[in-house]
């Protein structure tokens, strides 16, 4: 016996006439008075089954108590449909099966939620992940998964990289978030950490001469979860020896393109731009900035060094928006709430209204110079941000896209690949007051900025670099240092002992000193570069079983409690058990 002659999204008129066996899912039971109509169902689309009790009175039986999501067998012959009843948004719809026989090979209790019911609340869809997992959209989803997987992997391979796996139980490898830990019975009171990324091994397996390595890596990272963000994703974790920056860049762009001839789209064109750090920092006030509208910042300071408005001349740094719209006052109001939220104490504007007045309460103090620098055309509104540069750039970046999205003016239609290179090296974290690492502290250092290791960190550029996609941030990469006494420094400059750096980090200083050769490369975010290539707005459409904001799987309760037993086994006591 065999279970299926054809899928449910085969049959063609080609094949009328002809016997034929299908199983699927119920999708549909439609009774007309002893006649039923069941729409059988795979993923490849449905088949209509007709069961006629004048055909088969055994089949009309079984029919009677068939109910959705039912699974069912039915043989009997592919029978060209009347044209009255042909359907033409149906694949299969010009034929239809006249069933022999009909077997409920498993039956269905009665569904939490219909497959094809809008708006189901995401816990409940989880709890019954494989209901959810049947709907054409995820369907869709963990399949363009799969199609983009598998075009990386044969891109990847035909430029001679090696898939090389590492361990899941490691020591805490630093990305900038918190590690799970995994206790371990035969030494009870010490830890594995679950790796926040392979990095340190893959920097190995440089030293070590497989000098093109890649694998699709799960990471770990105890963060709080969002819309592109859960607790284990998956990343394109690639690394080369003797290699440049561009070299790097260019097998990165070659996964993208690779995904998008997979999916048959029109992949975009290679080289992806690039722009330096500070400058997208100045002009879009982001690191990750969305390149799909214009709308750039520009700068005042200059002109407001004498300004006789104190918040412009006491500033550091004085930045605009000319926003195309002469925004009223209540919208300003709404604009400066969320300018605060951002971190401004303020939002002064100029309104340029239809027939070229100007309206602001700041106007009067400005000069002719400051005017003629800050001019718009009517219908405009210039927006102005004052402070630090950095605090500047936040808030008024934040703005621009929120002006973006607010006034139409994205082109959905655009695919803004870029890569942001030249970042700091270092970053000043206000609440230890100490030097940290911009992405991770095995980034090599910008050519003839090594001195600035001790004497200005925060000058020091890197050899890092992002690759972002309409705004958001796929993944980073870096060369990396290469050299022990380089890294010593930089583990100095971020704060170690020497004593720390070689407990922590010994292994790599040892490997380091072995004949390292020069290296470098990237992870990129695999399941939320599917994300977009779904065109979802939330990584949990594209990973099958992920857990909600919470940090909880709906579907198995996990985390949950364990036994006092294996608790004491691994030398763990519980100081509250009862957590709040
Ligand atoms: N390990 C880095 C990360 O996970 C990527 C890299 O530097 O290759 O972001």
């Amino acid at each position: 016996m065999s279970w299926r002659d054809l899928m449910c999204g085969e049959p063609r008129p080609d094949h009328v006439g002809q016997t034929l066996t299908l199983a699927g899912w119920a999708d549909t039971r439609r009774d007309h008075g002893g006649l039923v109509f069941v729409d059988l169902r795979d993923h490849t689309g449905v088949t209509q089954l007709v069961i006629n009790p004048e055909r088969s009175s055994a089949a009309a039986e079984a029919a009677k108590e068939v109910r959705n999501e039912f699974v069912l067998r039915a043989r009997g012959e592919l029978v060209a449909r009347a044209p009255e009843t042909v359907n033409a948004a149906m694949a299969t719809g010009e034929v239809e099966l006249h069933v022999d026989e009909l077997e409920i090979v498993s039956r269905s209790t009665p569904l939490p939620f219909q497959l094809d019911e809008e708006g189901v609340d995401e816990t409940t869809r989880l709890r019954y992940r494989w209901l959810d997992l049947r709907t054409d959209r995820m369907q869709r989803n963990l399949r363009l998964s799969g199609v983009v997987v598998s075009a990386i992997r044969r891109r990847m391979e035909e430029l001679g990289f090696v898939d090389l796996w590492t361990p899941s139980m490691t020591r805490a490898t630093p990305e900038g978030a918190r590690d799970f830990l995994v206790p371990v019975r035969l030494q009870p009171g010490t830890f594995f950490a679950l790796p926040q990324s392979p990095q340190i091994f893959k920097q190995l397996f440089m030293i070590s001469g497989f000098d093109r390595y890649y694998q699709i890596a799960t990471c770990f990272r105890d963060e709080d979860l969002r819309a592109d963000r859960q607790f284990e994703f998956r990343q394109l974790d690639v690394e080369l020896a003797f290699a440049e920056r561009e070299d790097v860049l260019h097998v990165l762009e070659e996964a993208v393109r690779a995904s998008f001839e997979a999916l048959e789209r029109e992949p975009p064109p290679a080289p992806f731009s690039r722009l330096g750090w500070d400058e997208v920092m100045r002009r879009f006030g982001s690191d990750k900035p969305d390149l799909r509208f214009d709308l750039e910042i520009q700068d005042g300071t200059d002109v407001t060094r004498a300004s006789q408005f104190g918040v412009f001349a006491d500033a550091p740094c004085v930045r605009f928006l000319v926003a195309p719209k002469a925004f009223t006052r209540g919208e300003l109001a709404r604009l400066e709430e969320l300018a605060k939220e951002w971190g401004a104490k303020g939002l002064a504007y100029l309104v340029v209204d239809e027939s070229g007045e100007v309206r602001s309460p700041i106007a009067k103090f400005l000069s002719e110079t400051e005017r003629a620098a800050f001019a718009a055309p009517p219908g405009s509104t210039v927006l102005f941000g004052a402070g630090e540069a950095r605090a500047v750039a936040r808030v008024l970046g934040l703005l621009r896209l929120h002006l973006g999205q607010e006034l139409g003016l994205v082109d959905e239609s655009r695919n803004e690949f870029l890569w942001v290179i030249d970042f700091p090296l270092f970053e000043w974290d206000d609440d230890t007051e100490t030097w940290t690492f911009s992405h991770h502290p095995f980034t090599g250092v910008a050519e003839g900025h090594d001195e600035l290791i001790e004497t200005d960190p925060g000058a020091a550029l890197s050899m890092a670099y992002d690759l972002v996609w309409n705004g958001i941030e796929l993944g980073s990469g870096s060369i990396r240092i290469h050299r022990q006494d380089v890294q010593q420094r930089v583990f100095r400059a971020l704060g170690l002992t020497d004593e720390e750096a070689q407990e922590k980090f010994g292994f790599l200083l040892d490997a380091l000193r072995m004949g390292a050769p020069p290296h470098g490369g990237f992870a990129m975010g695999l399941d939320r570069f599917v994300m977009l290539v779904a065109g979802e707005p939330n990584i949990r459409e594209v990973i099958a079983f992920p857990k909600v904001s919470s940090g909880s799987d709906p579907l198995t309760g996990a985390p949950a409690p364990v036994a006092g037993e294996q608790l004491r086994e691994l030398g763990i006591r519980l100081v509250d058990e009862t957590p709040a």
